[in-house]
């Protein structure tokens, strides 16, 4: 059986509790990393910014078609003064004038219509700007939301990483008062293979490791072993610190 001096073993029970702590913190910062709350409200925001950027390229098409049904009216209005005033001076033959009225009828009548079109993208562009203005508000409060959540989120991990810091100081400290690499080196082998925890009290009669109570025959055993000596759960194989 291996041994280690007593006091060395109690001191690895002081490393597995800084390592627990270590091991919490790192789990802690990790459910942090991976928030489903800010996951959630990131695609929130994501969404309602895909939502105001589309509005916004629908106010664009919409203030385009606008300016082209404007230019279209003028078009035609300026079309319809000239005839106008080509008429009002009264020169040409009365065939040309008649044309000219005809003509003006006519233009007057496509004027009408270019009208309604302009009125109906006047619309077009009221409501895209509704729109624009509704989803820039959402887009607005969404990342206003993230943003607190965020900032929630960054704050309790620079705690953690001030903690982080600080068991590992003490870990150090710790590990500075084992002088026993083999001993250390088969906490670490058991660690990582026993979720984490390489070494456990005896508790009565009970491995703190796994929670089982040893046999009264592996009990009386590790009673009468030698102070020095590195024993372990018959149960689970964590080492058994005496106490
Ligand atoms: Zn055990």
């Amino acid at each position: 059986m291996p041994t280690a001096r007593p006091d060395h073993q109690r001191r690895l029970l002081d490393l597995q509790a800084r390592d627990t702590a270590i091991d919490r913190i790192r789990h802690q910062a990790g459910a942090l990393r991976s928030d489903p709350e800010i996951a959630a409200a990131q695609e929130r925001s994501t969404q309602a910014t895909a939502r105001r950027d589309e509005a916004q390229t629908e106010v664009n098409a919409a203030e385009e078609a606008l300016a082209a049904a404007e230019a279209a009216v003028e078009q035609v209005a300026t079309r319809i003064q000239r005839n106008q005033q080509r008429l009002d001076t009264g020169t040409g033959s009365s065939k040309d004038l008649t044309a000219l009225q005809h003509e003006i009828v006519t233009l007057s009548a496509r004027r009408s219509d270019l009208e309604d079109a302009e009125l109906a993208v006047m619309e077009r562009v009221e409501s895209a700007q509704a729109a624009l203005d509704e989803t820039t508000a959402a887009t607005s409060e969404a990342t206003t939301a993230l943003g607190a959540l965020t900032e929630v989120r960054d704050a309790r991990l620079r705690e953690l990483s001030g903690e982080f810091d600080r068991e590992k100081v003490a870990r150090a400290e710790v590990l500075t008062g084992i002088d026993d690499a083999a001993l250390v080196a088969t906490y670490e082998k058991l660690r990582s293979s026993h979720d984490g925890v390489g070494v456990a009290p005896l508790q009565g009669s009970r491995c703190g490791g796994c929670m089982l109570e040893l046999n009264p025959k592996d009990l009386a055993a590790i009673r009468a072993a030698a102070d020095d000596a590195v024993v372990r759960c018959e149960e689970c194989g964590r080492i058994l610190v005496r106490s």
